[in-house]
């Protein structure tokens, strides 16, 4: 009999009001079930925010150096489990195990960041334009947060919005995807183990159509961060705009890779396997275009195929696999249907372009890694947002065009440029319409200090990640000290000496 796991609410693990569970397997796998977790209803929501809005008054109040200090204890309890957590999300989400590592790894940079961050979280300090008066702000605690998060990065995701919005004083109801609902449970031990007061965080399984929408319908929620897909953050948007709440997105991608003819063909192509086949093309920021100065196209395009045809699949707690299933059969059709699209369009396939069979193949989500060549600029494989292991080839015949294809999508997460001309990189840094890019370097691998997110409908301006991510969870209040004795009036009582 597989587990029931609880949900987390007001300082213990309960079971649903609902009685109801879902059932969460190994995308790899089919027959092996991980576990069954709650489908949580509106009353479980209820519950849970109002215990967090108790969890909020008493963490509101701890100085930020103590919150910072459990945040060090998180960081510290995840680096003793990084294997053990590795496995299990890997088991849940399919990726390899060096990415899953990696995962937890980022987990681990957000928690010391957030630690060190309890003795700085800086006001400023300005100078009055009266005398004998000081000016300055700092930042306050909002409330209650509620966190929606997705699939690809069980552990990194969660932590990088939960993370700093504990260190600024605000409480926690996370929800987390349900595909990766086991890994959402490893972490909300990590946190109580580490001793953060339990009515601060509340863990709600579940349906985002119900219980993520209660969370986000509530009153006595004020901010929401939200990552996944465009669609659902655009509802979510409406939702929020309605009800004045703070609100962070981070939505979907359609990111590309351009090469130019004097680039390094080999570091580019190893960029370009690991950003488009990496956690299966499942990556927000994915290599899903690929975008070939003509020179090099036909050369190029040759290679790739010859390494892309040979990448190993199969379950990523293998040691030698290179590329793991995807989630699950609903997004392999998704895939599929892409790869019809695009060769109803007019593209022909170069490698790939069918689900993977044969041995433990058989068993999992499986989908071979696909290069389409011949793609031109606004089809839809061009255009939309396919989440899996499809490349998408363009050929250009010049710097500005390939800027022209980067930009001309309704997404602006990541780009990137392959070339040794140190002016084409620079003018390709400025006019590359996006949150992220990357010189010589394939179009992922975010770092946790620096700020994260982009433009266009991938985001609404806010930034995951670094010191950024510290002004989207505090409040800033300013404070103005007269000393003088008498009525300062600002902008009237003006000195001219
Ligand atoms: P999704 O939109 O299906 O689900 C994301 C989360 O939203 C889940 O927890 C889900 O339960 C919840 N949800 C769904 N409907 C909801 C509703 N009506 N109200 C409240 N919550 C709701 O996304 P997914 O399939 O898990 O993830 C893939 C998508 O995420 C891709 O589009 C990808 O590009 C995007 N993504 C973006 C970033 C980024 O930083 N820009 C990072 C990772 C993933």
């Amino acid at each position: 009999m597989p587990e029931n796991f609880k949900n987390f609410i007001a300082g213990e693990w309960v079971a649903p009001s609902t009685g109801n569970y879902f059932e969460n397997r190994n995308p790899a796998d089919w027959n092996d079930v991980i576990g069954c977790f709650p489908r949580s209803g509106p009353e479980d929501a209820q519950r849970a925010i109002a215990s967090a809005t108790r969890g909020f008054a008493q963490w509101s109040k701890t100085p930020a150096p103590l919150r910072g200090a459990v945040l060090q204890r998180v960081g510290e309890l995840l680096v003793q489990k990084k294997e053990a957590i590795a496995r299990a999300m890997t088991r849940e989400m399919g990726k390899v195990l060096a990415e899953t590592r990696g995962d937890v790894q980022e987990g681990i940079d957000t928690a010391f960041y957030a630690a060190s961050e309890g003795r700085r979280l800086f006001g400023r300090v300005v100078p009055s334009e009266l005398r004998d008066k000081w000016a300055m702000s700092y930042r306050r605690p909002i409330g209650v947060a509620g966190i929606i998060t997705p699939f690809n990065f069980p552990m990194a995701i969660p932590t990088w919005k939960m993370f700093p919005a504990l260190l600024c004083g605000n409480a926690v109801i996370f929800k987390p995807a349900e595909d990766v609902p086991h890994t959402g449970h490893l972490l909300v031990e990590i946190l109580l183990e580490a001793g953060l007061p339990p009515e601060v965080i509340q863990l709600l399984h579940g349906q985002g159509s119900v219980v993520g929408r209660a969370v986000i319908e509530h009153p006595e929620v004020p901010v929401i961060s939200f990552t996944g897909s465009t669609e659902t953050g655009s509802a979510i948007g409406a939702t929020c705009g309605r009800l004045h709440k703070r609100l962070s997105l981070e939505m979907g991608g359609k990111n590309a890779m351009i090469v130019m003819d004097d680039a390094d063909l080999d570091l580019a192509l190893d960029g370009v396997l690991w950003g488009a086949f990496g956690t299966t093309g499942q990556r927000c920021t994915a290599t899903s275009r690929l975008i070939l100065h003509e020179k090099i196209h036909d050369r190029f395009l040759k290679m790739l195929g010859d390494r892309a045809g040979k990448l190993r699949l199969g379950p990523g707690l293998e040691e030698k696999t290179e590329v793991g299933p995807l989630i699950h059969e609903e997004s392999r059709q998704k895939v599929d249907s892409y790869v019809g699209i695009g060769k109803q369009e007019g593209a022909t396939v170069l490698v790939g372009g069918a689900t993977a069979t044969g041995g433990a193949l058989d068993r999992g989500w499986f989908y071979q890694p696909t290069v389409l060549a011949g793609v031109k600029p606004g089809m839809r494989v061009e255009q939309e947002e396919i989440f899996g292991p499809v490349l998408s080839a363009i050929k250009v015949s010049s710097l500005d065009e390939a800027v022209r294809v980067n930009n001309d999508v309704r997404y602006g997460l990541s780009s990137s440029l392959y070339t040794r001309d140190v002016n084409a990189a620079f003018r390709a840094m400025s006019e590359l319409d996006n949150g992220i890019t990357y010189i010589n370097a394939p179009t992922i691998g975010a770092e946790a200090h620096l700020p994260f997110g982009g433009v266009k409908q991938t985001g609404n301006g806010h930034r995951e990640g670094g010191w950024e991510v510290y002004d989207f969870y505090s409040e800033t209040k300013v404070c103005y000290v007269d000393y003088s004795g008498h009525l300062q009036r600002a902008q009237i009582d003006t000195y001219t000496e």
